[in-house]
């Protein structure tokens, strides 16, 4: 029988503020079988489509991106927040609840010539993956698909990602 993937997300209320529902996945990666299964069930969704890199958003989407890129034979770029890569960076601004926000790329790491699937722990509202295939594409690259490990369908944010021409694909949805 497959393992129940959700079943290994805590959820914990209110946090970080009085009214969310906070999906927590770090009791998923400790489970051994828990964090492979998530890993390997994402990469087979992209096996065989000529991924070139993976890009994760900071910070949960390093730990889940990572190894979807080592299993697809991708790269890995990292999406970081402003100031913290070394090198020459390329910048996305996008809308918070209060305030903007912005997140980096090292300048020149992907372009037309590559084939970028972007990965997240969780969609929401899609600002901040929406920032990040508009930063993705800025540089020339084909970023039109990507994966989420939960996502929450009643805020919305998937169906937005879909409507900037994106395929969106998550193992798992909370109400
Ligand atoms: P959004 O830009 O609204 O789609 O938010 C996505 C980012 O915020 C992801 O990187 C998530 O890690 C985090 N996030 C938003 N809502 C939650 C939630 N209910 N539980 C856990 N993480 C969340």
């Amino acid at each position: 029988m497959s393992l129940d993937l959700k079943s290994l997300v805590r959820t914990i209320p209110d946090y970080p503020k009085k009214g969310i529902l906070f999906r927590d996945i770090t009791t998923l990666i400790e489970h051994p079988e828990g964090f492979r299964e998530s890993v390997e069930r994402i990469a087979a969704t992209y096996r065989g489509r000529d991924i070139t890199h993976v890009a994760g958003i900071e910070a949960r989407g390093f730990i889940f991106g990572a190894g979807v890129a080592i299993a697809l034979g991708a790269g890995f770029v990292p999406i970081r927040k402003k100031g913290k890569l070394p090198g020459e960076t390329i910048g996305q601004n996008y809308a918070l609840e209060y305030g903007v926000d912005t997140i980096e790329i090292h300048a020149g790491v992907v372009g037309p010539e590559h084939k970028v699937l972007l990965v997240d722990d969780l969609i929401a509202t899609g600002g901040t993956a929406i920032a990040a295939v508009g930063l993705l594409r800025r540089t020339g690259t084909v970023c039109d698909d990507a994966a989420f490990v939960i996502d929450l369908p009643e805020i919305g944010g998937a169906d937005k990602l879909r409507a900037e021409g994106v395929t969106v694909s998550s193992l798992m949805a909370f109400q």
